[in-house]
């Protein structure tokens, strides 16, 4: 039986995607994702993982748009936590539309980097490996137990390049200024919906999906505030939801000196595109690979 969030999300998708882009989007509901995961560059390398995978008999396939991302065939979660190289953090289990908004970036040695709704750290420490831990990276977040999970990634994968800031990121004074922000927000998570599970609808609802889009829409225009003139951040949601991702952008912008960058990625043309309602962003229409997301990059002029 269909409950009032799930019809609530029916209309919202309805407004926004045609029929085709709706199936597809409750295709990639009904599917099982696959295991991938991020080698981290700061203790590991490519080569190294492989022949790992090879003496554990773990088959994998590459990831055409990276070279750290694989997809894990034949082990499950649990069983890859087993393996030396999670424990000691040469692999960190990321999905691969998670480890979009880093690549996108393209974060600097030197520069003074923003992560601000960081925990737990997928894509901090893809920054500090990114940048081969010489960039000067500030981790916020608001939750204690998050920052806890957060502080410990970010030990356990050698990222000593990351001071965390355990903090309200509306908060943070304008006195600061960054080169680089990642923008990483909280948000109701319909793009990553799985209706195989029974709890599916338990937490996506009208409510959270309003109390996600204030939230966004505060930190998007700190961001603004605190990023330098001339550069650029990145604002992403695991949401395919216009109300927390195109809207709150364009809301954003009202007013303010900064433009839309068009995302240029080699590998856009791998990835299951959704329509967006901003020429420049990218929607990822959830699959078996892949979990909904979306994307913008902004420039402050
Ligand atoms: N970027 C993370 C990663 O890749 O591992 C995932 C971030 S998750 C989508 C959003 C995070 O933002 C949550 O950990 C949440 O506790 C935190 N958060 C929410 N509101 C915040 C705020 N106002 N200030 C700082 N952190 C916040």
């Amino acid at each position: 039986m269909e409950d009032n969030n799930e019809i609530f999300l029916k209309k919202k998708l309805k407004q926004q995607y045609n029929d085709d882009e709706i199936k597809k989007i409750y295709n990639g509901y009904n599917c099982k994702r696959v295991v991938t995961l991020r080698v981290n560059t700061i203790k590991s390398t490519r080569e190294k993982i492989k022949k790992i995978f090879k003496d554990e008999n773990i088959e994998y396939e590459n990831v055409a748009w990276s070279n750290e991302a694989f997809i894990i065939k034949n082990k499950n979660e649990n069983q890859l936590q087993e393996l030396e190289i999670y424990k000691n953090g040469e692999i960190y289990l990321q999905s691969l539309s998670s480890m979009l908004p880093p690549i996108i970036m393209q974060p600097q040695a030197n520069e003074d980097i923003l992560d601000m709704a960081a925990a737990p750290g997928g894509k901090t420490t893809q920054i500090a490996a990114l940048t081969e831990n010489k960039a000067n990276i500030t981790a916020c977040e608001m939750n204690n137990i998050r920052a806890e999970k957060l502080r410990f990634n970010i030990e356990k994968q050698g990222a000593n390049s990351v001071y965390v800031m355990q903090k309200d990121s509306r908060n943070i004074d304008e006195y600061f200024s960054f080169d680089r922000i990642l923008l990483d927000a909280p948000c109701s998570g319909s793009g990553t919906l799985n209706l195989n599970d029974v709890n599916a609808f338990k937490y996506f609802s009208p409510k959270l999906v309003e109390k996600s889009s204030k939230t966004q829409l505060t930190l998007l225009k700190k961001a603004l505030q605190i990023l330098k003139p001339g550069k650029e951040l990145v604002y992403s949601t695991c949401s395919i939801l216009a109300c927390e991702n195109e809207e709150i952008v364009k809301k954003a912008l009202k007013g303010v000196n900064a433009e839309i960058v068009p995302i240029e990625f080699e590998g856009i043309n791998d990835l299951p595109l959704l329509s967006t309602k901003l020429e420049g962003t990218l929607c990822v229409c959830p699959n078996e690979l892949y979990e909904g997301f979306f994307i913008a990059k902004i420039r402050k002029k």
